[in-house]
């Protein structure tokens, strides 16, 4: 005889029961999945805090997985393969066998200081420098000999570069000096300030250039008495933070800077392996050369880039065909510290992108789909939450239209309804547009971003949903399409059968080689969005007399205003306000006009007339009957 009784049962662990919860699932198959009624889910999920859910309501895996284990589930998610990627190396805690490699410098500053002049008297140095001289090439960076200790320093070569701003963004660095410039005869002003906060903020070693010393009205020692105030730890008062007195303009002491750069990289100890390592970097600059394809300069951060290397940017890649120097000569291979312009690109890569050598163009092309396979998830999500909002607003709207037919009804209408809290917000919901932007480089793309983001106001806004160097794509067309938006190009011959195609799908595409006139386009695009101003112009006025009371069919009683037109032509199909006092009392429409027995459809100044109103009859003598018309005033930003 068996036993059946618990009591001689074997006590045996609870069984926890597992499910599979694929990445995305709607409130009415995780229903489905946790065998419960979908109603009954709903409760449960309101109980957990959800709100506004539907049937079709798209859940992550995550949070279905939370539920699942509110029903004592254990979730096992549908695993989702990582793909093959690049990282770059880590840093060995002794890196004393590395050689030294030059510094490299970014210049910052407030504008006017003097950081474009300073640049340019370096460039001309290393022009100087090269043997056979001449040519110089603008590719983002170059490379400068000091003249006394004859050391390398590179230098970005655009104050507040796009890919040092993008970097900045990042969290990472790739500069380890900054040159903070400061006029001698200005002073610390909000640029400063802000650069001032960004070197603190990133920790990068900084040098002060106190500029303009060549001028009569400089006063250096203010500029380092601000500067203390601001906190950098100046080497005048005790501090560690080195200032030179310089003038971009004369070259006064600007030998005195680049040593004082080489000495505070000699104490930073500046490192890199050049050998046995992947090639990284960082690009610097791109674009998209007429009849050469895509090219951009690399900073080579470690090891030794040749050509034949592959590496591998952002989603896509460059098996190495050749390289130039900033000179414009070919170059077999760039040491760390250098910068180059590469050709042989699929694609023109990211300004701001860091770049790692991958083994061959294979594994390249592996760690690309890896890569567009992870952006298109994280996209997935995006679209997921806005398919989410979408759907949560078409019910609240579904709600609002039974609530709107019940209480019709009753003899209610929307504005009783909407007299409640709703009304009272009468805030105008802002406008957006979209924009997609794409320019010939990746610095135009920054500069145009930069200076079209923030135009608009309460009222109407902008978003750019992507930007890019080079054409756009057929997948800008679709996103354009999709999201409303219009596409922005800058100083590019966009291909022919993409305007074609914008052209079918209804896709705004404008192309621009102005700046001035993208900003302005741009500006009256959103000025467009703006409500306009009502202007209201009164066209005649008469003055009410007396009150004529009529006596209609069974028994009803119509009032007439006895009115005499005091100035032009009272229409009958013109708008209407009545006025008591200077206050408006009524606007509306007329409902009757008479000149003697006959209606009329207008009444002459001098006139008798007399007038109803609709839905209003509480006029008195002494009101001022206005005809007038609304005139629509645009607004511009
Ligand atoms: P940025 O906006 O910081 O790049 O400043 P710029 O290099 O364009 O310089 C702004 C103005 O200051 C220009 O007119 C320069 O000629 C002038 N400037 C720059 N450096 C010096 C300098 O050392 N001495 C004098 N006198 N003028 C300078």
């Amino acid at each position: 005889m068996s036993c059946s009784s618990p009591a001689y049962a074997k006590k045996k662990p609870l069984k926890v029961k597992t499910l599979t919860i694929p990445r995305f699932t709607t409130v009415a198959s995780l229903a489905n999945i946790l065998n419960v009624r979908y109603e009954k889910l709903l409760v449960r999920l309101e109980e957990m805090g959800f709100e506004d859910l539907t049937y079709n309501f798209i859940l992550d895996q995550e949070t279905a997985g939370l539920i699942a284990d509110e029903y004592g589930y254990e979730a096992h998610f549908v695993e989702e393969k990582e793909g093959e990627d690049l990282k770059p190396m880590d840093i060995p805690e002794d890196t004393s066998s590395w050689k030294t490699r030059p510094p490299i410098v970014t210049i910052m500053g407030h504008v006017d200081h003097g950081k474009t002049t300073i640049l340019d008297h370096l460039r001309k140095s290393s022009i100087v420098d090269q043997e056979h001289g001449g040519i110089t090439q603008h590719i983002g960076a170059f490379s400068v000999k000091t003249p006394i200790s004859k050391k390398q320093i590179t230098f970005l070569d655009t104050p507040g570069h796009a890919a040092f701003l993008k970097m900045r963004q990042r969290g990472a660095e790739m500069t380890d000096i900054v040159i903070l410039v400061v006029a001698a005869d200005d002073s610390v002003m909000p640029q400063t300030k802000e650069a001032i906060k960004h070197i603190k903020q990133s920790a990068v070693p900084v040098i002060v250039a106190v500029n303009k010393c060549d001028k009569e009205s400089a006063n250096p020692e203010r500029v380092i008495a601000d500067l203390a105030n601001n906190d950098i730890d100046v080497e005048d008062y005790g501090g560690e933070t080195q200032t030179v007195r310089v003038s971009g303009l004369t070259g006064l002491n600007m030998d005195k800077l680049e040593e004082s750069i080489i000495t505070l990289s000699e104490v930073l100890d500046i490192r890199a392996p050049d050998k046995k390592v992947p090639v990284e970097g960082w690009i610097i600059e791109s674009q998209s050369k007429k009849g050469m394809g895509p090219l951009a300069t690399v900073l080579v951060r470690q090891g030794t880039l040749k050509k034949g290397d592959v590496l591998v940017a952002g989603k896509t890649y460059c098996k190495v065909r050749s390289m130039k120097d900033e000179h414009g000569k070919p170059v077999k291979q760039a040491l760390p510290s250098t910068p180059v312009e590469v050709w042989g690109w699929k694609e023109v890569p990211e300004a701001g992108d860091e770049c790692l050598q991958a083994k061959d163009e294979s594994q390249a092309k592996r760690v690309i789909e890896t890569r567009i396979l992870r952006e298109e998830r994280s996209k997935q999500v995006e679209d997921i939450d806005v398919i989410n909002k979408l759907r949560v607003d078409a019910k609240k709207e579904m709600e609002q239209r039974d609530r709107l037919d019940e209480l019709r009804k009753y003899g209610l209408e929307e504005e009783d309804i909407n007299s409640g809290e709703e009304a009272s917000d009468d805030k105008p919901v802002q406008q957006n547009v979209n924009y997609i932007v794409r320019a010939d480089v990746s610095g135009s793309v920054e500069a145009i971003v930069e200076s079209i983001k923030d135009i608009g106001n309460d009222e109407v806004k902008l978003t750019i949903l992507k930007q890019g160097a080079g054409a756009p794509t057929d997948s800008d067309l679709e996103r354009a399409q999709i999201s409303n938006a219009e596409i922005l190009c800058f100083n590019m011959k966009v291909p022919k059968d993409i305007e074609n195609k914008a052209a079918k799908m209804g896709v705004v595409l404008k192309n621009h080689n102005v700046i001035y006139h993208l900003i302005e386009d741009v500006t009256a695009e959103l000025s467009s969005k703006l409500a306009p101003t009502i202007e209201l112009k009164v066209r005649a006025e008469a003055e009410v007399k007396e009150i004529f009371e009529i006596k209609g069919k069974r028994r009803t009683v119509f009032k007439i205003a006895g009115c005499k037109v005091t100035s032009g032509t009272i229409e009958k199909k013109s708008k209407v306000r009545v006025m008591r006092n200077d206050q408006e009392v009524y606007r509306g429409k007329f409902e009757t006009m008479k000149h003697l027995k006959d209606n009329v459809l207008e009444v002459k100044k001098g006139k008798d007339c007399g007038l109803s109103f609709e839905d209003w009859s509480d006029f008195k003598p002494g009101d001022v009957v206005q005809a007038y018309e609304e005139n629509e005033i645009p607004r511009y930003l």
